[in-house]
């Protein structure tokens, strides 16, 4: 007898009937002491368990409850049920975990419809639950996608560390990593915190970035890139942010910004055409969740496309390109603007966008995925490459409807003198990253690179409207319980 998962078994359909088959799982409901829901987290569908029950025990039978689990053995049928071509006639059952009703009661596994707060005060028992599941599954396409999609494209995979020594990106928003018993810190005569005692020898942190990393690896490999857990200590509580957060970052030798920007727009479409193709069950789901939910959303934030065909609109459009400056003056003549809707109106040139503007321009001026680039250098990183009218840096932002920033990335500053100009007019310590100015001294090349956050690409594609509803586990401010 084959032991099947209910996908398998579901995909096969009638070329299954007659074929004695084993199932597991977790029992959905149990109707009419005759029709058990059987779902093992393979997929979107259940499989209809049949049994009669003058050949079960009444013992059994009543272990047979809601989120109990199950092992059946049994003959696949011709379903006369709506919407499922088989079923499985079920010969014996096991029941491997009963599940107390009272118990079930109190949890998100009872079926019926729970609001995603309460699903994420569960978060040890949301797999089981449709949404849940469902986003999951397409977050592990995506990933999947990712790794595809670089492997086919000539990037070798590599691991930057988790914990750093350079604090040069993201001071003041890192994690530090410490073996120091707190209550008892050794100081040096000024009176601070003396790492040098601490296990590393050196202060270190949890990285926010594997990009510096990344860069020394492609000035050897050419074309590489990462994708691991990426931290940082934003105390910003919004919709888009996490503390924890998984990163994509490719980094290419010998590419200018265009090619840059050329990558970023032919990587999201094919991550988010894998997941079109490989996704549909689950993706039809999500998508009559979205509608339902755009059912209760006042007029003027209703989206004007259901999840699928926003997904079609950005496969099918090339994506706007657009000078930083060219926004500002967009930004500035906007209704919004005028009006003071904006909660941080726009002024001058060399503002930084806050997710409003950036969503004016997607959502309601350019109705397409908008990719900005030439930032004024006073509001990007020191790494970003100087372009010749001194003020501006090859920086490079891919906006989406309903996210804001996606991927975030720029030509590198390749040029030694640069370089340093600009870490010194930044306070940077040329001695904590000598190790990354290196790469200037020994063969220096035009290159170039982008960070994706993979949270922001999952919650585009199932059409989520809370970060936290697209990782396992979410760590947020005051939030680190699972
Ligand atoms: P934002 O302005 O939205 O905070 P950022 O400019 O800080 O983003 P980058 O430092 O450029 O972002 O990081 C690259 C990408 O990582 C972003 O485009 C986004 O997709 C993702 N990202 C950044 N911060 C977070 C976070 N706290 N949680 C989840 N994803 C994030
Ligand atoms: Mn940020």
């Amino acid at each position: 007898m084959k032991v099947y998962s209910i996908k398998e078994l579901l995909s096969k359909g009638k070329d299954a009937l007659q074929e004695e088959v084993i199932i597991n799982g977790w029992v959905r409901s149990f109707r009419s002491n005759q029709f058990i829901a059987l779902n093992d987290g393979s997929g979107q569908n259940n499989v209809q368990i049949v049994i009669d029950y003058n050949n079960f025990d009444t013992d059994t039978l009543k272990q047979i409850t809601t989120a109990s689990s199950l092992r059946v053995e049994g003959i696949v049928a011709e379903s006369k049920g709506a919407g499922q071509d088989i079923e499985v006639i079920a010969k014996t059952i096991k029941i491997y975990g009963y599940a107390h009703p009272d118990d079930v009661q109190e949890t998100i596994l009872q079926p019926k419809k729970h609001s995603l707060e309460k699903l994420r005060e569960q978060a040890h028992l949301r797999f089981r639950t449709n949404t849940f599941a469902a986003v999951m599954r397409v977050r592990n396409a995506l990933s999947f996608a990712i790794h595809q999609y670089f492997n086919t494209n000539g990037f070798c995979y590599i691991n930057t560390p988790i914990i750093t020594g350079s604090d040069a990106e993201g001071a003041g928003e890192m994690f530090t990593v410490t073996n120091f018993n707190l209550d008892n810190l050794p100081k040096n005569e000024k009176g601070h915190t003396d790492f040098t005692q601490d296990f590393f020898g050196k202060k270190t942190n949890l990285t926010v970035s594997g990009q510096l990393e990344g860069e020394t690896a492609a000035m050897g490999l050419g074309k590489i890139y990462t994708f691991g857990p990426t931290f940082r200590a934003e105390n910003s509580n919004t919709s888009r942010h996490l503390a924890e957060f998984w990163m994509v970052e490719p980094e290419m030798a010998f590419y200018d910004l265009e090619q840059n920007i050329d990558l970023a727009e032919d990587f999201l479409k094919y991550c988010i055409q894998y997941a079109v193709d490989h996704c549909k069950d689950d993706l039809e789901f999500l998508n009559k969740r979205f509608e339902e939910e755009q059912k209760q959303k006042p007029k003027e934030e209703k989206s004007e496309h259901n999840l699928l065909e926003k997904l079609d609109f950005v496969l099918s459009n090339k994506f706007v390109r657009l000078s930083y400056t060219e926004a500002i003056e967009i930004l500035k003549k906007s209704k919004p603007n005028q009006k003071g809707k904006f909660k941080y109106p726009i002024e001058e040139w060399g503002a930084d966008l806050q997710s409003e503007h950036e969503r004016y321009l997607v959502e309601k001026h350019f109705k397409t995925p908008v990719v900005l680039f030439d930032y004024p250098s006073k509001i990007k990183a020191f790494y970003m490459r100087l372009n010749d009218d001194n003020k501006t840096v090859r920086a490079m932002d891919v906006l989406f409807p309903g996210i804001g920033e996606i991927i975030g990335g720029s030509q590198r500053e390749e040029r030694m003198d640069v370089l340093k100009m600009k870490m010194e007019e930044l306070n940077i310590d040329e001695k904590e990253l000598w190790w990354y100015l290196d790469t200037r001294k020994f063969g220096t090349v035009p290159h170039s690179g982008f960070g994706l956050g993979l949270e922001r690409l999952v919650l585009f594609v199932t059409g989520m409207g809370n970060i936290r509803d697209v990782i396992a586990f979410p760590r947020t401010p005051n939030s680190a319980e699972f």
